[in-house]
């Protein structure tokens, strides 16, 4: 209960909901692989990888312990490390740039689209100069499809072919949403997804996966993500590390993405509703021809100074809010010595001050949604 009204509580995201709807599928799942025992690469994980493959169109997906090493497996793969340049967006979350430091590579950030929130591939050219001019080698381009709304992978192909880029895509709010009518996972040379439980398809720990049509690419990552085994477990080839995917994860993630069509159906409903609701009195998101969400956010717009206000206002009718991100990458303690493409990272850093998320899941009851809906528009006309 709160302050201001009787209701109760809203959760920004209702696991409980899918939870109920699952509840005798995953449980049976995971005593499957109680009583299997094969909790490490069992035959769970060898489905879902088939599986996963086949959802995205791409002829390989290897799984593996996050979203972050999912990323790094990537990078590892390629021999991107010391020496090189990786060039990302700042308005993003850290693991995307994250992982380039974790490697040894530089991180270069670029900025992003004011009304998509993505990379702007127009930056790319700059931040390669950028690492060019600091001795560094560019290598790779990392486009990120935040709050599950495909990057415009149009013109990130062309601008990364231009420079002989590597795309590694970062798909971990994004993984299901479609771009040209393809869904993610087969734009530029790897596709990286996480299954963090709050993410569109999230298991019930930590989880991750590489997408690629690149089989030399796959076996690479297969090897790095137990130890760097060749091809007898105990003879290793390369420093590797380890990062698989639990089977008991894989068995709950099987169910979880028999409904994920149905919850992106109910996820894209939700946000129309938002729009129709909400689209008069404040900046809703843009989803540009050609290009899907999968809604990870429902983010808002809010100028002038009033995002906290409105924040504060929804706290006290029970209504929880998110910032997704209140620093830019290029701002952060940790990552603010490294460099900045040449085009700047002006629109980041205006985001960071602006942006507001509200509950967003594929259980949301139009009751429920009503009073969110109500409450941001009293909000915003005090
Ligand atoms: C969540 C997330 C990651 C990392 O995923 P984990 O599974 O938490 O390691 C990477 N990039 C983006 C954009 C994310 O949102």
């Amino acid at each position: 209960m709160n302050i201001k009204t009787d209701l109760p509580t809203i959760p920004f995201i209702d696991l409980a909901a899918q939870r109920r709807r699952l509840v005798g599928a995953v449980d049976t799942a995971i005593a499957r692989v109680l009583n299997h025992g094969q909790f490490i690469l069992g035959p769970e994980v060898r489905t879902l990888e088939a599986e996963l493959a086949a959802f995205c169109g791409t002829k390989h997906a290897v799984t593996c312990a996050s979203g972050t090493d999912a990323l790094v497996l990537a990078l590892r793969a390629r021999e991107i490390g010391p020496g090189d340049a990786v060039i990302c967006p700042s308005f993003t979350f850290c693991a995307t740039a994250e992982v380039a430091a974790l490697v040894g590579a530089t991180p270069i950030f670029v900025d992003v689209d004011e009304t998509t929130f993505n990379i702007d591939a127009k930056g790319i050219a700059g931040a390669v100069d950028v690492a060019k001019g600091l001795g560094l080698k560019p290598k790779a381009v990392v486009p990120v499809d935040l709050f599950g709304l495909a990057a415009d992978h149009g013109a990130v192909a062309a601008a990364a072919q231009a420079e002989g880029l590597f795309i590694l895509d970062d798909a971990a709010q994004g993984f299901g949403a479609t771009f040209n009518n393809r869904r993610l996972g087969g734009f530029g040379h790897a596709t990286a997804t996480s299954f963090f439980p709050a993410k569109p398809l999230g298991c019930y720990g930590d989880g991750g996966a590489v997408m690629t049509d690149d089989a030399d690419m796959a076996d690479v990552m297969r090897s790095l993500r137990m130890h760097g085994h060749g091809s007898d477990r105990y003879d290793n080839v390369r420093i590797g590390l380890a990062s698989r995917l639990d089977t008991i994860q894989a068995a709950i993630l099987l169910e979880k993405l028999k409904i994920f069509p149905d919850e992106i159906v109910a996820r894209d409903r939700v946000a129309r509703r938002y729009a129709e609701g909400l689209s008069d009195v404040v900046t809703t998101p843009t989803v540009p021809a050609g290009m899907t969400s999968v809604w990870a956010q429902y983010t808002l717009r809010v100028s002038g100074g009033r995002r906290d206000a409105l924040a504060a206002a929804l706290k006290a009718e029970g209504i929880p809010t998110a910032i997704y991100y209140p620093i830019p990458l290029h701002l952060q303690q940790a990552y603010k010595h490294y460099p900045v493409g040449k085009g700047g990272v002006a629109v980041s850093a205006r985001l960071a001050g602006e942006v507001i998320s509200l509950p967003m899941h594929g259980y949301l009851d139009e009751p429920t949604q009503d009073r969110i809906i109500g409450a941001v528009r009293r909000a915003l006309s005090r």
